[in-house]
């Protein structure tokens, strides 16, 4: 079992700072999340939940025709990649989809790595293509245990959605040709905007060239380092259908990260929960 339910009614009795970062990190889809403070990790802007993809950026019209009928959600590019924000896991049933940002990282991402070996678990990759230039051999190892991978930008510009189509353009495009230069042959299924803000233009660019855009229904907040309780309390207490959850192992000391999923991925397991990847087709 998780840390209980118990300690994490304790947090929040007592009235500490403890209990704002527990309450902030309850934070599901749909619901305006804490703005990230160091760049590193990602707002929930632009994550409304799917069927209003069309409105999930900022004030720009969607571009093209498709993105503007009766069911923007189920708009697909040419490629038939929705351009629908992905929130859900695959899967019939009780499915999660596990996804790891910002690395990756020398450090933390083999940490990671060992604990979804250990647990059986398959989860999604969103790189920043800086750092997987860096270290195309860390891009390798995630590819060969059979995880996904996924474009997190060039170098994670969380005002992307405020910037010219031509620079979103070339964060998307570049990011994902430099994951790919270090992993040659590894499909790149998916593009998460840096802070989760997506524009329609960046989602039809990622769509067109094959990746889904990807947002997070549970959102643990790992990156703040709210203290080990509050993260297993959030990812185990808020938990929607099919979801798809955020963690980091990149962007700082991603400790709690790795001590969060040794907990939270046998509780998910002890519940019935079959892991898999981000719904990439359908809306
Ligand atoms: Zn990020």
């Amino acid at each position: 079992m998780g840390i209980t339910s118990i300690s994490a009614r304790r947090l929040r009795r007592t009235g500490s700072a403890a209990t704002a970062a527990v309450l902030g990190i309850l934070a599901v889809s749909g619901t305006p999340a804490l703005a990230a403070t160091d760049g590193s990790a990602d707002k929930a802007a632009g994550t409304k939940p799917s069927g209003s993809a069309a409105s999930a950026g900022k004030g720009t019209k969607p571009s093209g025709s498709a993105a503007s009928a009766g069911n923007p959600g189920a708009a697909r590019s040419a490629t038939g990649i929705p351009l629908g924000i992905s929130r859900l896991a695959q899967g019939p049933g009780r499915d999660v989809a596990i996804t790891i940002d910002d690395g990756p990282d020398p450090r933390w991402t083999p940490q990671v790595l060992q604990v979804l070996r250990k647990n059986h678990v398959k989860a999604t990759f969103c790189m920043i293509g800086t750092k997987a230039q860096k270290y195309p051999e860390l891009v390798r190892a995630v590819a060969a245990d059979g995880h996904r991978l996924c474009n997190h930008s060039v170098d994670h510009d969380v005002t992307m959605d405020h910037k010219p189509v031509a620079f979103q353009k070339q964060q998307i495009l570049q990011g994902k040709a430099m994951i790919e230069k270090a992993a040659p042959g590894v499909p790149v299924g998916y593009y998460r905007a840096p802070g989760g803000a997506f524009t329609p233009d960046s989602r039809a660019i990622a769509a067109a060239s094959g990746m889904r855009p990807l947002g997070w229904s549970v959102d643990p907040k790992d990156w703040s380092r709210p203290g080990l309780p509050a993260i297993i309390s959030a990812v185990e207490e808020k938990l929607p259908q099919q979801p798809t959850v955020l963690f980091h192992d990149g962007g700082g000391d991603r400790s709690e990260t790795v001590a969060a999923l040794k907990e939270y991925l046998p509780w998910l397991t002890s519940q019935g929960y079959r892991f898999t990847f981000p719904a990439r087709t359908t809306p």
